[in-house]
């Protein structure tokens, strides 16, 4: 048995105590309390991104300043293509992507995206547990519909069973899919037994193209191609009416929220408030943010919704952790025996009222455990070396020199 102790541990959104030790396995096994511990600690449950791009990660500072339709197709497509054409840039974008978002707490990913047996790869090296989906669409980076779904079906008979990876499907969104495309992957993803991940409301025009193509409301679409009969990820949702936030209450559909993205790119501000009252689990994700900060996705949410239904800190910290764990099949989220030993160490500065507000100022991470193995040890990742991480920075600038897609991404790594 392994032990953590801290002054402060959060056991769920509501509940935590003070100088305790988490006794743990692969699983935890008790918490501890009264024991005398380091000051200026916090041990949380692991968190949780369910809508992002790791792929992307080379574009993070391109967003601001454009519409969602133009950053596409400036900037994503023509990196993607490049991704398509060399698989591995995906296992070095993967690698430094997920690396930064662990450093930030984060122990559990829904990615959606190309060559994501590369993608796996960098999962299982850093021990991260990964959701994993193909962007299947028959028009943009793809030839033709069938390969991006034969790709996303193959990678489910790889490492549908595995125990860090689970696989869906990708839906992208449905201006990238014909009607009876995207409920073919429905269709699909229901004999397979498994889930979806779609993009959905992201922008009006995604409105505006269901009623002037199929002259089909949201609500009619989602009904029609039967997205709430599956366990789906709903990235975004920002122009989801009454309607449509109806047809996905009490579902198995979980609405991803991604507020930095959403902001930089003007796309609007999603009914936050709207979506907890009728009850539609909702989770954050990263998507393609600045940082890949899931905290910093939590830091925008309250600013973007202060004087909109006001959400609470307790509402958002249940999104990256009980939401995002459920969402994702991994768990409850919480820090209570039986529950999986996802677990991160915070160092914060002193002196601490409210242990949830002294997370977002936290000065490090400390420690990680994903299912009880230690992937982060005193600030420093386990699974991969310095030099590994080196390499992708590399590779990555070296396939990029004298590329078109070289003028555009961020060289930093
Ligand atoms: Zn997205």
């Amino acid at each position: 048995m392994k032990e953590v102790c801290a002054s402060y541990v959060i056991l769920s959104p509501r509940n935590y105590v003070k100088s305790a030790c988490v006794v743990f396995d692969e699983t935890i096994a008790r918490v501890e309390v009264e024991r005398g511990v380091e000051e200026g600690t916090i041990l949380t449950h692991g968190l949780a991104s369910a809508h992002t791009h790791l792929g992307l990660y080379p574009l993070r500072t391109s967003l601001a300043g454009l519409r969602l339709d133009e950053w596409v197709r400036r900037y994503v497509w023509p990196w993607e293509r490049l991704l398509r054409k060399e698989p591995e840039l995906s296992y070095y974008t993967a690698i430094l992507a997920l690396s930064r978002m662990l450093v930030g707490g984060v122990t559990a990913v829904a990615d959606m995206h190309f060559n994501e047996d590369r993608v796996a790869r960098a999962f299982t090296e850093l021990g991260v547990r990964g959701d994993l989906s193909i962007a299947i669409m028959s028009r943009g980076v793809y030839d033709s519909f069938e390969e991006g779904l034969q790709e996303n079906m193959a990678l489910v008979r790889r490492f549908g069973n595995s125990t860090l990876l689970r696989v869906r499907l990708g839906a992208t969104t449905p201006r990238l899919l014909t009607l009876g495309e995207y409920r073919e992957v429905i269709y699909t993803a229901k004999k397979l037994g498994v889930g979806v991940h779609t993009h959905i409301a992201e922008v009006p025009e995604d409105i505006t193209y269901l009623r002037s193509t199929y002259g089909m409301s949201l609500a009619e679409f989602i009904e029609y191609v039967g997205l709430a009969e599956v366990n789906s990820l709903v990235a975004h949702g920002v122009w989801l009416d009454r309607d449509s936030i109806a047809r996905l209450s009490s579902t198995k559909a979980t609405v991803v929220h991604c507020p930095f993205s959403n902001t930089l790119l003007r796309d609007g501000v999603a009914p936050l408030r709207e979506l907890l009252t009728s009850g539609v689990r909702v989770a954050l994700g990263s998507d393609v943010s600045p940082s890949y900060s899931i905290l910093d996705e939590v830091k925008v949410s309250l600013s973007m919704h202060l004087g909109r239904g006001d959400i609470g800190l307790e509402e958002v910290f249940s999104s990256i952790t009980v939401s995002g764990y459920k969402a994702l099949g991994f768990g409850e989220g919480t820090v209570t025996p039986g529950e999986p030993a996802d677990l991160v160490l915070w160092k914060v500065s002193e002196p601490v009222q409210d242990p949830y507000l002294a997370l977002l100022t936290a000065e490090e991470v400390r420690e990680v455990y994903v299912a009880g193995r230690r992937v982060i040890e005193e600030g420093a990742i386990t699974g991969v070396s310095d030099n590994v991480l080196r390499e992708a920075r590399r590779e990555l600038l070296n396939h990029l020199r004298g590329s078109p897609a070289g003028t555009f991404v961020d060289r930093g790594g």
